[in-house]
């Protein structure tokens, strides 16, 4: 099917786009069980009510192979204890699918973990373009004390598939407040890795 071109008008300001397909929101109530400190999560919650963390407007013509989702993210600044706002990241379904985010506006990460754990971390602000290459489980951190606005594309095939994060209850690292107003890295102590099998199985279903 021959189908005909579509432009997007990105609003790196109110963080959304013209042309889209459809939009989602993410609340604080969605992201439950998610951060370190279930004690400040709780009372964020009841403080400040089911605060709005992270929304999406996308393009999406469909879901063939070879064609492309795009879209633009936009995240609150906000932290629960010392850990910021964080989106609930995932692998693709189909692993072997690649990903592009390109900043627009606002300062944050994008938080990498390959299949066997290693943690890579690209620090996104206006202009920067972030390849996620394959096989790689992402999530988008606002480490800035604006919104955080991203336009990403992926192969209309990818799939999301979150439950990779929860198996290993959350990510190798989590991202937290330092003391001089920036961010680093702590062990996330729960963390499970995956078994050299889950690795093997991951990595082989598309090789
Ligand atoms: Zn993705």
């Amino acid at each position: 099917m021959l189908r005909e071109p579509v432009s997007s008008i990105v609003d790196p300001d109110a963080g959304g786009m013209s042309g889209r397909t459809g939009r989602y929101e993410k609340r604080l109530s969605d992201l439950v069980g998610l951060y370190e400190n279930a004690e400040a999560y709780e009372a964020l919650l009841g403080s400040e009510g089911d605060l709005l963390v992270y929304d999406v407007e996308d393009f999406r013509p469909g879901e063939h192979t070879g064609d492309i989702n795009y879209g633009v993210t936009r995240m609150s600044p906000g932290r629960v204890g010392r850990e910021f706002y964080l989106t609930r990241g995932h692998i693709h379904a189909k692993a072997d699918r690649p990903e592009i985010y390109f900043g627009q506006r606002g300062y944050g990460l994008m938080h990498l973990e390959s299949p066997a754990g290693e943690t890579r971390i690209v620090e996104i602000k206006p202009q920067t373009i972030c390849y996620v290459p394959p096989f790689w489980i992402h999530r988008s951190v606002n480490v800035g004390d604006e919104d955080l606005v991203m336009v990403f594309a992926y192969p209309s095939d990818s799939g999301q598939d979150y439950g990779i994060i929860e198996a290993s209850n959350g990510m190798r690292h989590r991202i937290v407040a330092d003391n001089s107003g920036g961010w680093e890295l702590v062990d996330n102590t729960a963390y499970k890795p995956r078994t050299d099998q889950q690795v093997a199985a991951l990595m082989k279903q598309y090789a």
